[in-house]
């Protein structure tokens, strides 16, 4: 344990109060960064201050090892980690410390941890992270929250909201982040302090799973050998499935299926204000898909598609009728129109044509310099969205 004015030491490193936020320990990091830079200040000294300033952050700007730091796990000094006091009053003093930030429990599943979220507003997202020590039931509850609340609140953020929401469910699905340096140090006093107050099934339990954190031989060794003292004691352990994890995230998802469905499935009042909107008709540019009729012999030339004028009126008469209307002027001297007819095709909200119809001009066949006209009026399905008109007719020489 450390005292009080120690585990502030970092705070003082950086020259920011114990309550600063994260956005003011960085921007305290990066005046001072900047100020010892070897660039600015080639001195020694300089340069220790660098190495106190970048350990400082490099603790105080991750949640859980900041969590960790807070709540006095004790990492200021590297000598201080091996260190364990063998007495009663140290672990007593140790469990009124270091317990879960939870609920108080206070067993082996005690992990440093930081559970991240993600809340968007408009389009901006922020990541957040609630950090600190827990036991394995509230990691369980931690995780499912930051999950939900990122599937609530965060994914609608581009791109950020995105990608850090599925990073949220990953990671807490994992139970959160869970750093080595701390966890390790967290699990071996874990370890010996159950072990002094004869909670042997805990301290076992504590070193078993202290070599998920550390690799060493020597952790190994420390762990087989207190196992080989108490052959008899079988080490605690707590269920890993994640059932309510899963139920909850499924459980939002499923909503947002069954809101979406609602939304955007068939819905005669988003329908109605769509169909509303007048002039929906898209008069589109004439085109000649039937094949010219003029006989291969015949040296003439058909005139340019610019002699045929089409003035189309078409318009919407109701939510489900369509008046097709216009005319259609042979503006060449020598040729004639014929086979003139107008198709209308109707598309439904995801532009797909889902019913056409022919619209006869009269006459179907246009003298030169003559007119012919349509109009009629259409019934329109009520999942047409919109509908556009299309000329066809073909040139006959004189
Ligand atoms: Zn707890």
């Amino acid at each position: 344990m450390e005292s009080g004015d120690n585990r502030e030491e970092h705070y003082r490193v950086l020259g920011v109060p114990p309550s600063a936020t994260s956005s003011e320990i960085k921007t305290a990091y990066r005046r001072l960064a900047k100020q010892y830079h070897p660039d600015v200040n080639p001195s020694t000294e300089a340069a220790k201050r660098m190495a106190e300033i970048n350990h400082a952050y490099s603790i105080l700007s991750d949640p859980a090892r900041k969590a960790a730091y807070d709540a006095g796990l004790g990492f200021a000094e590297e000598s201080e980690k091996e260190e364990f006091v063998e007495s009663v009053e140290y672990a007593e003093a140790f469990i009124r410390d270091v317990r879960c930030q939870g609920c108080g429990r206070f067993d082996h599943t005690l992990r440093v941890v930081a559970f991240p979220y993600v809340i968007s507003i408009i389009i901006m997202s922020f990541k957040r992270f609630e950090a600190g020590i827990f036991c394995h039931y509230c990691r369980s509850a931690k995780s499912a929250k930051c999950a939900a609340i990122s599937l609530l609140f965060g994914w609608w953020g581009f791109p950020f909201g995105i990608f850090w929401t599925l990073e949220s469910l990953v990671v807490n699905f994992l139970r959160g982040n869970t750093p080595k340096e701390e966890n390790q140090q967290l699990l071996k006093q874990l370890a010996w302090v159950n072990a002094i107050l004869g909670r042997i099934d805990e301290a076992k339990a504590a070193l078993r799973d202290l070599l998920k954190y550390d690799k060493s031989e020597e952790a190994r060794r420390i762990k087989d050998e207190f196992y080989k003292d108490y052959p008899t004691i079988k080490p605690s352990k707590v269920s890993g499935v994640r059932f309510g994890y899963l139920a909850i995230v499924t459980a939002i998802i499923a909503m947002y299926v069954f809101i979406g469905g609602a939304i955007f499935g068939e819905s005669s009042e988003t329908s109605d204000i769509i169909k509303s909107t007048p002039a929906q008709a898209v008069p589109v540019t004439p085109s000649k898909p039937v094949p010219i009729t003029t006989p291969k012999t015949s040296p003439l030339i058909p005139p340019s598609d610019s002699f045929v004028v089409w003035q189309d009126t078409s318009n919407w008469v109701s939510h489900t009728t369509a008046r097709i209307s216009g005319s259609v002027t042979n503006a060449h001297h020598d040729w004639s129109i014929t086979n003139v007819k107008i198709v209308m095709e109707m598309v439904d909200k995801s532009d797909i044509v889902i019913q056409k119809a022919n619209i006869a001009v009269l006459p179907s066949t246009i003298t030169p310099s003559g007119k012919g006209e349509y109009n009629k009026t259409v019934e329109v399905p009520y999942s047409c969205d919109a509908f556009s008109t299309v000329l066809y007719w073909t040139w006959e020489p004189p």
